[in-house]
This record gives structure tokens, C-alpha cells and sequence, in this order.
């Protein structure tokens, strides 16, 4: 269980919530981790149970059917995740597309869409990268061009998370192809819309349970009033979500870099090798002296982090350090103690297996580690 009497970010009330997390992730999630490996999707019962929970878009406020809680919730539940070891998108929509539907949507697209996607009636997903435009975003040739009170789009993303289960797709679509940047807009696109199909659930070599596709739209109509947030604005509104996603990617990496050490720590004593545990090794218990003290600085920044993006005053240059930071600090403590695993540590049936494996797409995915270092080199 992951150890959080020294934590400061947060108060009684996400702490509690933390136990129902618990309660919830170790009845409708746990016992059927391979199974979500196996089907490469985590299927629509367990959104639900964790929809009726309050685990899904807790912070959208009550007066749009939410619970009105703090982005805290959120990471509590990524903590809780990450230290399980499943790569479910739950955290996608509840750190990332909720916000753009709360902020960013009408009245008619918030009453729509937002009480599905918190009771798990509705998945969402959203989608920038395409075949030939991953960190250079401005050249998406994906369109949505305007016709008369629709607009019709066509082209093709890929790597998308939640991508076979999506209902409602963000789409980063140019309305204005030739107005570079100012010319994209955030276009809502159904699952069910002709055009719209789902292609291939993408052969990974981690992260199973995450349903990461490619998406094809061929002339997908859809009305004007689709655009979330304006026409043209689309790339103001990805910067401005640009510190909570990089924040909730660097809360996993440290709860899945706790789990791999804790997993770490129980084998090492219980393994024996010249008639000793392999803990009692010297370089064990100075590897893991290490991976501890790292986890003990993981631990304090994320709560720094955390309490900064409470106050709304966290920068995408922080929030990018913070990405870049945790994640590289995840693969080299969960590539550290599968080393101590020996042989054990390559089978599947070890946890530290899946850890390692999933942990790797995490110093790619929402901005490499090399986009992060630009980031962080502007602001210096
Ligand atoms: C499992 C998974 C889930 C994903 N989920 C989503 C999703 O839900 N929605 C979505 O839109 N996308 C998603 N992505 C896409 C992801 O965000 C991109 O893969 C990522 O941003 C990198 O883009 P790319 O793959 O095009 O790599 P490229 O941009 O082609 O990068 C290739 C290499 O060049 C380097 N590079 C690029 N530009 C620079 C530069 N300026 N300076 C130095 N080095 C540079 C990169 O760091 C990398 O090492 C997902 C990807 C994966 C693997």
C-alpha cells in the first residue's frame, strides 16, 4: 500500500477519498489487471463502478453535476493507479478532456456531455498527434473546413488514447489551413457520425490496457457549434491545459516508481543467493538507498507541484520540469529494480514486468523529454 503519512498536499478529505479509491480499484480493477492486458481495453463496467464511486471528473463543478472537488481528487486516484500498475485511461479524461468540455464548452455541450462522463456512460479521448505530426503540432493536416453551418472534416490521428472506446473525440483540426497555428480550432466529433472510424487498437510495448488507436475521419460532418472554445483558438487552449496534463503524468510516474521499488524491496528479501537474502547485498541495499532517497525528493516536489497547481499558480515551464523530472526518475528506479529481480524480473508474471514496460511511453507521450528541456530551457 502506498505509504502517504508524510505527505503534505493534502487534507482529511482526500484521504478519505483515497480509501474509497482503494475499496473501489481493489474490487472492480485489480483481480482483472491481466484480463485488461489480455483484451487491450479496459471494458465499460469498470468506468461504471468507478463513475458510481465519484472517482470520475471530480472536480467538475456541482452546479454541472460534479462533486465540485479539487484537482487533489484527481491525483489522488493517479496515485492510486499508477501504484496498482494499470494503465487505464481514466486519468485522461478526468486530468485532461474534462476540463476542455467544463471550460471550454456551451451550455448545451456541457449538459451533453459532462454527466456521462461522470457516471462512465460516456469516454472520451483527444486527439492531436497524427501519422506524420507528434511534438510539432502546428503541422496537423487534419480539416475542418466550413460549410455553410457545418464543418467537414477529414484526415487521420494516431496513437490515440481511449481511441476504441471513445464516444466524443477532441478533434485538433485546421478550420483555416492556411492560418498556421490561428487557424485550429478543437472540433467535438461523435462516435457515431458517418466517416468517423475507429482503425487499428495499436500493438504497444507497454501500457496494454490502454485502447491507444488511430482514428480515421473521411468528410465527418458536423455542426459549427461542435468547435470547443472558438474557431482558431484550438492551440491557445492546448497551452492552456498544458500544466495539469503534465502534472497528472508526473504524479503516475511517482506512484508507479513507489510500486516498483516496494515490489523491488519484498523480493530482494525473499530471495536468496550465497546463502544470504539478495537485500543483504551490498549493492542491493546501496541501489536501493538510492532509489529511496530519489523517491523521498519525488515525493516532496509532487507535493510542491501539487500545492501550486491547487493555487492555480503552477507554469507550464514547472509543470514541464516536474514531467521530466518524474518520468526519467520512473524509468531508471523501475529498470533498477527489475535488475534486482534478476530472471524473475523479465517474466510477465512478476508485477515489476509490468511496471518496466509501462513506465517507458511515459518520457514520450504528452511531450517527449527532449520538448520538455525546450520548455524548461525558455524560461531560463
Ligand atoms: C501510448 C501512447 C499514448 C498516446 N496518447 C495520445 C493521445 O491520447 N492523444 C494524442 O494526441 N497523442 C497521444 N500520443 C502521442 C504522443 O503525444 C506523441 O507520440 C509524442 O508527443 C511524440 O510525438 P511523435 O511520436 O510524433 O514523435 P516525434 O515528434 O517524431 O519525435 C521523434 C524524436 O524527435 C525528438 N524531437 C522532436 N522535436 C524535437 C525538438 N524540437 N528538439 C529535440 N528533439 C526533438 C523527440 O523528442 C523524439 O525523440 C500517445 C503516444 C503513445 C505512445
Amino acid at each position: 500500500m502506498l505509504d502517504t503519512s508524510y505527505r503534505t498536499a493534502y487534507n482529511e478529505d482526500h484521504e478519505a477519498f483515497r480509501d474509497t479509491v482503494r475499496k473501489v480499484l481493489s474490487e472492480h480493477m485489480e483481480p482483472y489487471l491481466d484480463q485488461h492486458e489480455e483484451e487491450g481495453v479496459v471494458p465499460r463496467k469498470a468506468w461504471k463502478a468507478l463513475g458510481e464511486a465519484g472517482m470520475l471528473c471530480p472536480t467538475v463543478a456541482e452546479e454541472n453535476g460534479g462533486l465540485g472537488l479539487d484537482f487533489g481528487f484527481n491525483c489522488v486516484l493517479a496515485e492510486e493507479l499508477a501504484y496498482l500498475g494499470t494503465s487505464a485511461g481514466f486519468t485522461l479524461q478526468n486530468d485532461i478532456t474534462v476540463n476542455y468540455f467544463e471550460r471550454l464548452g456551451s451550455d448545451e455541450q456541457k449538459a451533453k456531455y459532462l454527466p456521462g462522463m461522470i457516471s462512465g456512460d460516456i469516454i472520451t479521448a483527444i486527439a492531436m498527434t497524427e501519422p506524420g505530426a507528434g511534438s510539432d503540432l502546428q503541422g496537423v493536416k487534419t480539416t475542418a473546413i466550413p460549410d455553410g453551418n457545418h464543418l467537414v472534416v477529414n484526415g487521420s490521428k494516431t496513437y490515440i488514447t481511449n481511441g476504441q472506446n471513445a464516444d466524443v473525440v477532441i478533434v485538433v483540426a485546421k478550420t483555416d489551413p492556411t492560418a498556421g497555428a490561428k487557424g485550429t480550432s478543437l472540433v467535438l466529433v461523435d462516435a457515431d457520425t458517418p466517416g468517423f472510424e475507429r482503425g487499428r487498437n495499436l500493438d504497444k510495448i507497454g501500457q496494454h490496457s490502454a485502447d491507444t488507436s488511430e482514428l480515421f475521419f473521411q468528410d465527418v460532418r458536423v455542426p459549427k457549434t461542435n468547435i470547443l472554445g472558438g474557431e482558431g483558438r484550438g492551440f491557445i487552449h492546448l497551452m492552456e491545459e498544458l500544466p495539469q496534463e503534465r502534472l497528472s503524468i508526473a504524479v503516475s510516474a511517482q506512484g508507479g516508481a513507489q510500486r516498483a521499488f516496494d515490489e523491488a524491496v519484498k523480493f530482494t528479501k525473499d530471495r536468496k543467493a550465497f546463502g544470504r537474502t539478495v537485500f543483504e547485498f551490498q549493492n542491493t541495499k546501496f541501489t536501493l538507498a538510492d532509489l529511496k532517497a530519489k523517491l523521498q525528493v519525488g515525493w516532496a516536489h509532487l507535493d510542491w507541484a501539487i500545492a501550486r497547481h491547487l493555487r492555480g499558480e503552477l507554469t507550464t515551464d514547472e509543470a514541464s520540469a516536474a514531467k521530466l523530472w518524474h518520468t526519467e526518475m520512473q524509468w531508471e528506479m523501475v529498470d533498477a529494480c527489475l535488475q534486482l529481480h534478476g530472471g524473475a524480473g523479465y517474466m510477465n508474471e512478476y508485477p515489476i514486468a509490468r511496471l518496466w514496460r509501462d513506465a517507458r511511453v511515459q518520457r514520450i507521450y504528452g511531450g517527449t523529454s527532449e520538448i520538455m528541456k525546450e520548455v524548461v530551457s525558455r524560461s531560463i
